[in-house]
Protein backbone atom coordinates (compact mmCIF):
# COMPACT_ATOMS: atom_id res chain seq x y z
CA UNK A 1 0.00 0.00 0.00
CA UNK A 2 2.59 2.55 0.80
CA UNK A 3 4.75 2.57 -2.25
CA UNK A 4 3.25 4.29 -5.46
CA UNK A 5 2.79 1.64 -8.50
CA UNK A 6 4.66 2.11 -11.87
CA UNK A 7 1.71 4.03 -13.32
CA UNK A 8 1.50 7.03 -10.48
CA UNK A 9 5.31 6.80 -10.52
CA UNK A 10 5.46 7.75 -14.19
CA UNK A 11 3.32 10.04 -13.93
CA UNK A 12 5.38 12.03 -11.26
CA UNK A 13 8.19 11.83 -13.09
CA UNK A 14 6.61 13.43 -16.08
CA UNK A 15 5.16 16.59 -13.71
CA UNK A 16 8.60 16.69 -12.38
CA UNK A 17 10.05 16.85 -15.68
CA UNK A 18 7.29 19.40 -17.04
CA UNK A 19 7.53 21.73 -13.31
CA UNK A 20 11.14 21.69 -14.21
CA UNK A 21 11.23 22.94 -17.56
CA UNK A 22 7.72 24.78 -17.62
CA UNK A 23 6.93 26.06 -14.54
CA UNK A 24 10.21 26.65 -12.42
CA UNK A 25 11.53 29.59 -15.47
CA UNK A 26 8.33 31.67 -14.92
CA UNK A 27 7.89 31.58 -11.30
CA UNK A 28 9.68 34.98 -10.70
CA UNK A 29 6.88 36.42 -13.61
CA UNK A 30 4.32 35.17 -11.57
CA UNK A 31 5.58 36.04 -8.29
CA UNK A 32 5.66 39.46 -8.83
CA UNK A 33 2.40 39.55 -10.42
CA UNK A 34 3.98 40.12 -14.11
CA UNK A 35 2.25 36.94 -14.95
CA UNK A 36 -0.62 35.16 -14.48
CA UNK A 37 -0.95 31.39 -14.09
CA UNK A 38 -3.73 30.93 -16.37
CA UNK A 39 -2.43 29.93 -19.56
CA UNK A 40 -0.01 28.29 -18.26
CA UNK A 41 -2.89 25.77 -16.28
CA UNK A 42 -4.56 25.35 -19.59
CA UNK A 43 -0.91 24.22 -20.92
CA UNK A 44 -0.10 21.70 -18.15
CA UNK A 45 -4.21 20.12 -18.95
CA UNK A 46 -2.65 19.76 -22.83
CA UNK A 47 0.46 18.32 -22.02
CA UNK A 48 -1.21 15.96 -19.38
CA UNK A 49 -3.92 14.62 -21.55
CA UNK A 50 -6.66 15.53 -18.86
CA UNK A 51 -9.07 15.92 -21.82
CA UNK A 52 -8.70 12.22 -22.87
CA UNK A 53 -8.67 11.02 -18.75
CA UNK A 54 -11.35 13.72 -17.95
CA UNK A 55 -13.71 14.46 -20.46
CA UNK A 56 -14.18 10.41 -21.09
CA UNK A 57 -15.57 9.60 -17.23
CA UNK A 58 -17.17 13.24 -17.33
CA UNK A 59 -18.88 12.18 -20.52
CA UNK A 60 -20.03 9.01 -19.19
CA UNK A 61 -21.58 11.17 -16.10
CA UNK A 62 -23.12 12.92 -18.65
CA UNK A 63 -24.93 10.19 -20.45
CA UNK A 64 -25.87 7.95 -17.35
CA UNK A 65 -27.22 11.65 -15.80
CA UNK A 66 -29.42 11.47 -19.64
CA UNK A 67 -30.38 7.97 -19.48
CA UNK A 68 -31.56 8.59 -15.49
CA UNK A 69 -29.32 5.98 -14.13
CA UNK A 70 -26.80 8.21 -12.28
CA UNK A 71 -27.55 9.02 -8.52
CA UNK A 72 -26.13 11.38 -6.47
CA UNK A 73 -22.10 11.54 -6.66
CA UNK A 74 -18.93 12.96 -5.03
CA UNK A 75 -15.66 14.89 -6.40
CA UNK A 76 -13.67 11.70 -5.73
CA UNK A 77 -16.62 9.02 -7.79
CA UNK A 78 -17.12 11.35 -10.19
CA UNK A 79 -13.31 12.76 -11.22
CA UNK A 80 -11.53 10.15 -9.44
CA UNK A 81 -12.86 7.52 -12.08
CA UNK A 82 -11.52 9.30 -14.63
CA UNK A 83 -7.90 9.61 -13.31
CA UNK A 84 -7.84 6.26 -12.55
CA UNK A 85 -6.80 6.38 -8.87
CA UNK A 86 -6.97 9.05 -6.38
CA UNK A 87 -3.03 8.93 -5.18
CA UNK A 88 -2.38 10.01 -9.06
CA UNK A 89 -3.95 13.38 -8.16
CA UNK A 90 -2.31 13.45 -4.73
CA UNK A 91 0.99 13.06 -6.63
CA UNK A 92 0.26 15.92 -9.16
CA UNK A 93 -0.23 18.07 -6.73
CA UNK A 94 2.94 17.12 -4.78
CA UNK A 95 5.17 17.28 -7.68
CA UNK A 96 3.69 20.88 -8.33
CA UNK A 97 3.75 22.10 -4.32
CA UNK A 98 7.53 21.48 -4.54
CA UNK A 99 7.74 24.30 -7.21
CA UNK A 100 4.80 26.43 -6.32
CA UNK A 101 2.09 25.38 -3.54
CA UNK A 102 0.10 29.03 -5.50
CA UNK A 103 0.06 27.18 -8.51
CA UNK A 104 -1.01 23.95 -7.15
CA UNK A 105 -3.50 25.24 -4.77
CA UNK A 106 -5.15 27.21 -7.73
CA UNK A 107 -5.17 24.06 -10.50
CA UNK A 108 -6.87 22.13 -7.78
CA UNK A 109 -9.57 24.67 -6.69
CA UNK A 110 -10.67 24.75 -10.56
CA UNK A 111 -10.18 21.73 -11.39
CA UNK A 112 -11.47 19.53 -8.27
CA UNK A 113 -13.26 22.11 -5.91
CA UNK A 114 -15.34 24.00 -9.18
CA UNK A 115 -14.97 20.97 -12.01
CA UNK A 116 -15.37 18.52 -9.36
CA UNK A 117 -18.60 19.84 -7.83
CA UNK A 118 -20.28 20.91 -10.65
CA UNK A 119 -19.83 17.13 -12.21
CA UNK A 120 -20.60 15.53 -8.98
CA UNK A 121 -23.80 18.11 -8.17
CA UNK A 122 -24.78 19.41 -11.39
CA UNK A 123 -27.50 18.51 -13.61
CA UNK A 124 -26.55 16.56 -17.32
CA UNK A 125 -26.75 20.15 -18.64
CA UNK A 126 -24.93 21.66 -16.23
CA UNK A 127 -22.03 19.41 -16.48
CA UNK A 128 -21.63 19.69 -20.19
CA UNK A 129 -21.87 23.28 -20.07
CA UNK A 130 -19.50 24.01 -17.03
CA UNK A 131 -17.97 21.25 -15.60
CA UNK A 132 -16.26 19.85 -18.45
CA UNK A 133 -14.62 22.58 -19.79
CA UNK A 134 -14.05 23.42 -15.50
CA UNK A 135 -12.83 19.53 -14.78
CA UNK A 136 -10.60 19.75 -18.34
CA UNK A 137 -9.39 23.17 -17.71
CA UNK A 138 -10.23 24.48 -20.85
CA UNK A 139 -12.11 27.06 -18.11
CA UNK A 140 -10.71 28.30 -14.84
CA UNK A 141 -13.18 28.91 -12.17
CA UNK A 142 -13.57 29.85 -8.79
CA UNK A 143 -14.86 28.69 -5.65
CA UNK A 144 -16.70 31.47 -3.34
CA UNK A 145 -17.71 31.11 0.25
CA UNK A 146 -15.98 33.26 2.19
CA UNK A 147 -16.92 36.88 2.47
CA UNK A 148 -15.52 40.02 4.54
CA UNK A 149 -17.55 39.15 7.93
CA UNK A 150 -18.13 35.43 6.98
CA UNK A 151 -14.90 33.59 7.04
CA UNK A 152 -14.50 30.78 10.23
CA UNK A 153 -18.39 30.93 10.41
CA UNK A 154 -19.01 31.06 6.40
CA UNK A 155 -22.66 30.23 6.91
CA UNK A 156 -23.48 31.57 9.83
CA UNK A 157 -22.77 35.19 8.94
CA UNK A 158 -23.29 34.64 5.08
CA UNK A 159 -24.70 38.09 3.78
CA UNK A 160 -24.81 37.24 0.17
CA UNK A 161 -28.33 36.31 -0.65
CA UNK A 162 -30.12 35.28 -3.88
CA UNK A 163 -33.72 36.63 -4.43
CA UNK A 164 -36.31 34.89 -6.30
CA UNK A 165 -38.00 37.46 -9.16
CA UNK A 166 -40.07 35.40 -10.96
CA UNK A 167 -38.71 32.43 -12.25
CA UNK A 168 -35.02 33.94 -11.67
CA UNK A 169 -33.09 34.66 -9.05
CA UNK A 170 -31.10 38.07 -8.17
CA UNK A 171 -27.73 37.40 -6.69
CA UNK A 172 -26.68 40.01 -4.45
CA UNK A 173 -23.37 40.11 -2.21
CA UNK A 174 -19.43 40.17 -2.06
CA UNK A 175 -17.23 37.35 -2.04
CA UNK A 176 -13.75 37.96 -0.69
CA UNK A 177 -10.58 36.20 -0.97
CA UNK A 178 -11.46 33.83 -4.20
CA UNK A 179 -8.56 31.75 -5.44
CA UNK A 180 -8.56 32.40 -9.55
CA UNK A 181 -11.00 35.40 -9.17
CA UNK A 182 -8.78 37.36 -11.19
CA UNK A 183 -9.00 35.56 -13.98
CA UNK A 184 -12.18 32.82 -13.49
CA UNK A 185 -14.70 32.12 -16.47
CA UNK A 186 -17.10 30.84 -13.72
CA UNK A 187 -17.39 31.15 -9.92
CA UNK A 188 -19.12 28.82 -7.88
CA UNK A 189 -20.71 31.05 -5.76
CA UNK A 190 -22.95 30.44 -2.21
CA UNK A 191 -25.59 32.22 -0.83
CA UNK A 192 -28.53 32.55 1.33
CA UNK A 193 -32.02 31.82 0.30
CA UNK A 194 -35.03 33.41 1.26
CA UNK A 195 -35.98 30.43 3.56
CA UNK A 196 -32.59 30.95 5.31
CA UNK A 197 -30.98 27.69 3.00
CA UNK A 198 -27.80 28.07 1.29
CA UNK A 199 -27.77 27.03 -2.18
CA UNK A 200 -24.63 27.26 -5.18
CA UNK A 201 -25.03 29.22 -8.15
CA UNK A 202 -23.11 28.97 -11.14
CA UNK A 203 -21.95 32.54 -12.40
CA UNK A 204 -20.72 33.22 -15.84
CA UNK A 205 -17.46 36.01 -15.96
CA UNK A 206 -18.89 38.92 -18.10
CA UNK A 207 -22.99 38.84 -16.94
CA UNK A 208 -24.29 42.48 -16.18
CA UNK A 209 -23.65 43.01 -12.02
CA UNK A 210 -20.61 40.83 -11.93
CA UNK A 211 -17.27 42.58 -11.42
CA UNK A 212 -13.98 41.33 -9.64
CA UNK A 213 -11.24 43.55 -7.64
CA UNK A 214 -7.77 43.66 -8.70
CA UNK A 215 -5.03 41.06 -7.19
CA UNK A 216 -4.60 41.19 -3.37
CA UNK A 217 -0.88 41.84 -2.40
CA UNK A 218 0.15 38.87 0.19
CA UNK A 219 2.54 37.09 2.25
CA UNK A 220 2.66 33.84 -0.11
CA UNK A 221 1.24 32.13 -2.22
CA UNK A 222 2.25 35.26 -4.80
CA UNK A 223 1.84 33.08 -8.14
CA UNK A 224 -1.80 32.69 -7.49
CA UNK A 225 -4.38 35.47 -8.46
CA UNK A 226 -6.80 36.18 -5.74
CA UNK A 227 -9.44 38.86 -5.05
CA UNK A 228 -12.24 40.57 -4.67
CA UNK A 229 -16.18 39.16 -6.68
CA UNK A 230 -18.95 41.31 -6.29
CA UNK A 231 -22.21 40.37 -7.62
CA UNK A 232 -24.77 43.47 -7.72
CA UNK A 233 -28.40 41.90 -8.85
CA UNK A 234 -26.89 39.28 -10.96
CA UNK A 235 -29.98 37.50 -12.96
CA UNK A 236 -29.69 34.21 -13.00
CA UNK A 237 -32.06 31.53 -14.32
CA UNK A 238 -32.59 28.26 -12.95
CA UNK A 239 -30.04 26.76 -15.09
CA UNK A 240 -27.45 28.11 -12.87
CA UNK A 241 -28.94 26.73 -9.65
CA UNK A 242 -25.99 23.75 -9.05
CA UNK A 243 -28.20 20.15 -9.44
CA UNK A 244 -31.18 22.62 -10.82
CA UNK A 245 -32.74 22.43 -7.25
CA UNK A 246 -32.40 24.74 -3.77
CA UNK A 247 -32.48 21.99 -1.11
CA UNK A 248 -30.94 18.56 -1.26
CA UNK A 249 -28.01 19.91 -4.15
CA UNK A 250 -25.35 22.25 -4.29
CA UNK A 251 -26.28 23.44 -0.16
CA UNK A 252 -25.01 23.47 3.09
CA UNK A 253 -24.28 19.69 3.50
CA UNK A 254 -22.64 19.64 0.15
CA UNK A 255 -20.29 22.54 0.76
CA UNK A 256 -19.03 21.33 3.78
CA UNK A 257 -18.67 18.08 1.11
CA UNK A 258 -16.75 20.37 -0.85
CA UNK A 259 -14.70 21.62 1.86
CA UNK A 260 -13.74 17.77 2.97
CA UNK A 261 -12.24 17.67 -0.46
CA UNK A 262 -10.56 20.78 -0.20
CA UNK A 263 -8.88 19.79 3.06
CA UNK A 264 -8.13 15.85 1.61
CA UNK A 265 -6.17 17.80 -0.77
CA UNK A 266 -3.63 19.77 1.62
CA UNK A 267 -1.30 16.75 2.61
CA UNK A 268 -0.36 16.45 -0.48
CA UNK A 269 0.82 20.32 -0.86
CA UNK A 270 2.77 19.87 2.29
CA UNK A 271 4.20 16.49 1.48
CA UNK A 272 5.63 18.76 -2.13
CA UNK A 273 7.14 21.41 0.17
CA UNK A 274 8.54 19.05 2.88
CA UNK A 275 9.96 16.92 -0.01
CA UNK A 276 11.36 19.93 -1.73
CA UNK A 277 12.86 21.45 1.67
CA UNK A 278 14.06 17.93 2.80
CA UNK A 279 15.81 17.32 -0.91
CA UNK A 280 17.67 20.81 -0.76
CA UNK A 281 18.50 20.70 2.46
CA UNK A 282 20.28 16.88 2.80
CA UNK A 283 22.42 17.94 -0.11
CA UNK A 284 23.11 21.41 1.37
CA UNK A 285 24.75 20.49 4.69
CA UNK A 286 26.89 17.67 2.47
CA UNK A 287 28.26 20.51 0.54
CA UNK A 288 28.19 23.40 2.46
CA UNK A 289 31.11 23.53 4.73
CA UNK A 290 32.03 25.71 7.80
CA UNK A 291 34.92 25.40 10.48
CA UNK A 292 36.86 23.12 7.88
CA UNK A 293 33.78 20.73 7.86
CA UNK A 294 30.62 19.82 5.87
CA UNK A 295 27.26 21.36 8.29
CA UNK A 296 26.25 18.00 7.72
CA UNK A 297 28.73 17.07 10.63
CA UNK A 298 27.59 18.90 13.07
CA UNK A 299 25.12 17.49 15.82
CA UNK A 300 22.95 20.61 15.75
CA UNK A 301 22.22 20.08 12.12
CA UNK A 302 22.14 16.24 11.98
CA UNK A 303 19.33 16.52 14.20
CA UNK A 304 17.44 18.84 11.95
CA UNK A 305 17.73 16.56 8.90
CA UNK A 306 16.44 14.13 11.12
CA UNK A 307 13.39 16.35 11.75
CA UNK A 308 12.99 16.78 8.38
CA UNK A 309 13.06 13.38 7.24
CA UNK A 310 10.38 12.56 10.14
CA UNK A 311 8.23 14.94 8.69
CA UNK A 312 8.02 13.98 5.13
CA UNK A 313 7.24 10.47 6.24
CA UNK A 314 4.51 11.39 8.60
CA UNK A 315 2.72 13.82 5.92
CA UNK A 316 3.71 11.36 2.98
CA UNK A 317 1.79 8.20 5.46
CA UNK A 318 -1.15 10.91 5.54
CA UNK A 319 -1.66 11.52 1.86
CA UNK A 320 -1.14 7.41 1.47
CA UNK A 321 -4.30 7.02 3.95
CA UNK A 322 -6.36 9.88 2.52
CA UNK A 323 -5.85 8.25 -1.26
CA UNK A 324 -6.64 5.03 0.29
CA UNK A 325 -9.89 6.02 2.12
CA UNK A 326 -10.79 8.19 -0.97
CA UNK A 327 -10.50 4.69 -3.20
CA UNK A 328 -12.57 2.62 -0.93
CA UNK A 329 -15.04 5.09 -0.12
CA UNK A 330 -14.25 5.45 3.76
CA UNK A 331 -15.20 8.74 5.02
CA UNK A 332 -12.96 9.93 8.54
CA UNK A 333 -14.00 13.20 8.66
CA UNK A 334 -11.87 13.75 12.17
CA UNK A 335 -8.61 12.59 10.14
CA UNK A 336 -9.58 14.67 7.17
CA UNK A 337 -9.67 17.62 9.72
CA UNK A 338 -7.19 17.07 11.82
CA UNK A 339 -4.52 15.39 9.44
CA UNK A 340 -5.29 18.66 7.41
CA UNK A 341 -4.16 21.00 10.19
CA UNK A 342 -1.15 18.75 11.17
CA UNK A 343 0.55 18.61 7.77
CA UNK A 344 -0.13 22.88 7.40
CA UNK A 345 1.49 22.67 10.79
CA UNK A 346 4.42 20.71 9.56
CA UNK A 347 5.01 22.19 6.15
CA UNK A 348 5.68 25.66 7.54
CA UNK A 349 7.80 24.02 10.25
CA UNK A 350 9.83 22.39 7.93
CA UNK A 351 10.02 25.58 5.29
CA UNK A 352 11.50 27.66 7.83
CA UNK A 353 14.05 24.94 9.16
CA UNK A 354 15.04 24.50 5.82
CA UNK A 355 15.87 28.07 5.57
CA UNK A 356 17.65 28.13 9.03
CA UNK A 357 19.77 25.18 7.24
CA UNK A 358 20.38 27.17 4.54
CA UNK A 359 21.76 29.92 6.24
CA UNK A 360 21.83 33.76 4.72
CA UNK A 361 21.13 31.92 1.44
CA UNK A 362 17.93 30.21 2.45
CA UNK A 363 16.72 33.40 3.06
CA UNK A 364 17.60 34.48 -0.72
CA UNK A 365 14.78 34.85 -3.07
CA UNK A 366 17.07 32.15 -5.66
CA UNK A 367 16.66 29.39 -3.26
CA UNK A 368 13.01 29.47 -3.78
CA UNK A 369 12.85 28.04 -0.10
CA UNK A 370 11.88 31.09 1.41
CA UNK A 371 9.23 31.36 -0.71
CA UNK A 372 7.68 27.80 0.20
CA UNK A 373 8.10 29.26 3.86
CA UNK A 374 5.54 31.88 2.93
CA UNK A 375 3.32 29.86 0.85
CA UNK A 376 2.81 27.09 3.49
CA UNK A 377 1.45 29.74 6.08
CA UNK A 378 -1.32 29.88 3.98
CA UNK A 379 -2.08 25.38 4.59
CA UNK A 380 -2.66 26.68 8.05
CA UNK A 381 -5.58 29.29 6.84
CA UNK A 382 -7.03 28.35 3.83
CA UNK A 383 -9.60 25.52 3.85
CA UNK A 384 -10.41 26.39 7.76
CA UNK A 385 -7.78 27.61 9.85
CA UNK A 386 -6.05 24.87 11.99
CA UNK A 387 -7.95 25.60 15.37
CA UNK A 388 -10.96 25.40 13.41
CA UNK A 389 -10.22 21.74 11.30
CA UNK A 390 -9.09 20.84 15.38
CA UNK A 391 -12.29 21.82 17.22
CA UNK A 392 -14.31 20.34 13.99
CA UNK A 393 -12.54 16.91 14.26
CA UNK A 394 -12.70 17.34 18.28
CA UNK A 395 -16.32 17.58 18.19
CA UNK A 396 -16.74 15.05 16.18
CA UNK A 397 -14.43 11.95 17.98
CA UNK A 398 -16.14 13.12 21.29
CA UNK A 399 -19.89 13.51 19.05
CA UNK A 400 -20.95 17.03 20.19
CA UNK A 401 -22.34 19.83 18.58
CA UNK A 402 -21.37 23.01 17.40
CA UNK A 403 -22.75 25.91 18.41
CA UNK A 404 -25.49 27.68 16.27
CA UNK A 405 -22.73 29.97 15.99
CA UNK A 406 -19.50 27.91 14.78
C1 LIG B 1 -4.68 33.17 -0.12
C2 LIG B 1 -6.08 32.78 0.28
C3 LIG B 1 -6.88 32.11 -0.61
C4 LIG B 1 -8.20 31.79 -0.28
N1 LIG B 1 -9.01 31.21 -1.22
C5 LIG B 1 -10.33 31.10 -0.96
C6 LIG B 1 -11.24 30.68 -2.00
O1 LIG B 1 -10.84 30.39 -3.13
N2 LIG B 1 -12.57 30.64 -1.71
C7 LIG B 1 -13.06 30.95 -0.50
O2 LIG B 1 -14.26 30.88 -0.31
N3 LIG B 1 -12.22 31.33 0.53
C8 LIG B 1 -10.89 31.42 0.31
N4 LIG B 1 -10.04 31.84 1.31
C9 LIG B 1 -10.60 32.18 2.60
C10 LIG B 1 -10.19 31.24 3.75
O3 LIG B 1 -10.87 30.04 3.64
C11 LIG B 1 -10.48 32.01 5.06
O4 LIG B 1 -9.47 33.00 5.16
C12 LIG B 1 -10.51 31.12 6.26
O5 LIG B 1 -11.64 30.30 6.24
C13 LIG B 1 -10.50 31.91 7.57
O6 LIG B 1 -11.45 32.92 7.57
P1 LIG B 1 -11.04 34.41 8.00
O7 LIG B 1 -9.83 34.76 7.23
O8 LIG B 1 -12.22 35.29 7.87
O9 LIG B 1 -10.60 34.30 9.52
P2 LIG B 1 -11.56 34.38 10.83
O10 LIG B 1 -12.70 33.42 10.68
O11 LIG B 1 -11.89 35.80 11.08
O12 LIG B 1 -10.58 33.86 11.95
C14 LIG B 1 -9.62 34.69 12.60
C15 LIG B 1 -8.98 33.88 13.73
O13 LIG B 1 -9.98 33.52 14.71
C16 LIG B 1 -9.98 32.12 14.92
N5 LIG B 1 -11.38 31.65 15.15
C17 LIG B 1 -12.50 32.03 14.49
N6 LIG B 1 -13.57 31.40 14.98
C18 LIG B 1 -13.13 30.57 15.96
C19 LIG B 1 -13.75 29.63 16.84
N7 LIG B 1 -15.07 29.38 16.79
N8 LIG B 1 -12.97 28.97 17.73
C20 LIG B 1 -11.63 29.18 17.76
N9 LIG B 1 -10.97 30.06 16.97
C21 LIG B 1 -11.72 30.75 16.08
C22 LIG B 1 -9.40 31.52 13.64
O14 LIG B 1 -8.82 30.25 13.87
C23 LIG B 1 -8.36 32.57 13.26
O15 LIG B 1 -7.16 32.35 13.94
C24 LIG B 1 -8.70 32.12 1.01
C25 LIG B 1 -7.85 32.74 1.94
C26 LIG B 1 -6.58 33.10 1.59
C27 LIG B 1 -5.73 33.82 2.60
Amino acid sequence: MFRLDEQTQMVATMVRSWCQSQLAPKIPALEHGEEQPFDLMKKMAKAFGFDAMLGASVQKRIAKLRAGEAEGGSVEKTLGAGVGNPMMMHVVVKELSRVSPGFAMGFGVSMGLVGGAIVAKGTADQIEKWGLPLATLRQIGSWCLTEPGAGSDAFGSMRTTARRDGSDYLLKGGKTFITNGPGADVFLVYAKTEDGGVATFIVERGMAGVTVGPPFKKMGMRDSPTSEVFFDDVRLGVEHLLGGKEKGQGGRSDTKDSLGSERSGVPAMAWGIIERCYDASLQYVREREQFGRPIGAFQAVQLKITDLYLKLRTVENVVYRTAWMQQNGVKDMPFVNASKAMCAQLAVDAALTAVQIHGGYGYMEELGLEKLARDAKLLELGAGTTDINLLAAARELIGVEARASE
